[in-house]
């Protein structure tokens, strides 16, 4: 999986990067999906550990560009864990009351509490991403954010969250046929906005400002990993499989019980 894994101030060249890639998988589609759902048994499993051991934080990252499937991904990889443990925070345009604030102010709110695993749909990334392309601020304020950013996930992990960032990687061509699925679908109509088709003529612009922020804030704590997801299904499979190897390192017990309970009968 570590192929996928941008090394710290590794200069990148997205159109290398191959978005159809599938190399770590050599069995069917078909054999994949039913690898997904062993993964997603196994990641529920971990799951319930680290919700009843309430000692790490975990922080899941999802970029992309419109129709990268960031969506489909928390439908699929985290099919059946406990949503009492688990939350999604979407960021949006930001509200009037959160422009009045530094950027990472709403972030800051929702990461991870203990035993918590927070997906971020979208994140703190669109301060150096869409702010950038559509010139929101000037270039010697989103320039400065690299390193703000960086400082501020050095805290989370020095604190003890665990963050994995994936930028899910589809072509161009991609994206045009699942933008125009979205219009002849009448039940994926409601996720068509007119404005997708305006920053798809910024694609080049993104995929620079993209380059640079893999580059600059891909750090050894809070790594970010290059998934080719023109595929869903080897999209999936590997996020599940990097998710379930992260949280495996942590070596997370269940808490001890009350000692003395082994024979206890209930009347
Ligand atoms: P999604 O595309 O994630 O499913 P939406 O269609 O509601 O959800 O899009 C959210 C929009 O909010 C995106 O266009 C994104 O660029 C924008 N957005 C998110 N964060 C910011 C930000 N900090 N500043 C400006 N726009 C932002």
């Amino acid at each position: 999986m570590d192929k996928y894994r941008v090394k710290p101030d590794e200069k990148i060249n997205l159109s290398k990067f191959d978005t159809k890639d599938t190399s770590l998988w050599d069995k069917s589609k078909e054999k994949a999906k039913s690898e997904v759902i062993k993964l997603n048994e196994e990641l529920e499993k971990l799951q319930e550990l680290l919700y009843a051991e309430r000692k790490h934080k975990i922080l899941i990252v999802l970029q992309a560009m419109d129709t990268g499937g960031k969506d489909g991904v928390i439908r699929s990889v985290f099919e059946g864990v406990n949503p009492a443990g688990v939350r999604v925070a979407s960021f949006k345009v930001p509200s009037p009351i959160e422009m009045d604030h530094d950027y990472l102010w709403r972030i800051h709110q929702q990461t991870p509490s203990k035993g918590e695993l927070v997906i971020f749909n979208r994140s703190h990334y669109e301060d150096v991403l869409v702010v950038r392309v559509h010139n929101l601020v000037p270039k010697n304020i989103w320039s400065s954010r690299y390193e703000h950013i960086n400082a501020f996930e050095k805290m989370l992990t020095d604190e003890g969250t665990t963050i994995l960032k994936f930028f899910l990687h589809i072509s161009k061509d991609v994206q045009k046929e699942r933008l125009q699925e979205r219009i002849d679908m009448p039940e994926k109509r409601w996720k068509f906005s007119s404005g997708d088709l305006k920053e798809r003529l910024l694609w080049e612009d993104y995929q620079k400002a993209y380059e640079d922020m893999l580059q600059k804030t891909s750090t050894e704590n809070a790594p970010w990993y290059i998934i080719p997801a023109d595929r869903n299904w080897y999209r999936n499979y590997l996020i599940s499989s990097i998710i379930i190897k992260e949280l495996k390192k942590l070596d997370m017990k269940y808490p001890q019980p009350e000692e003395g309970i082994e024979n206890l009968k209930v009347e």
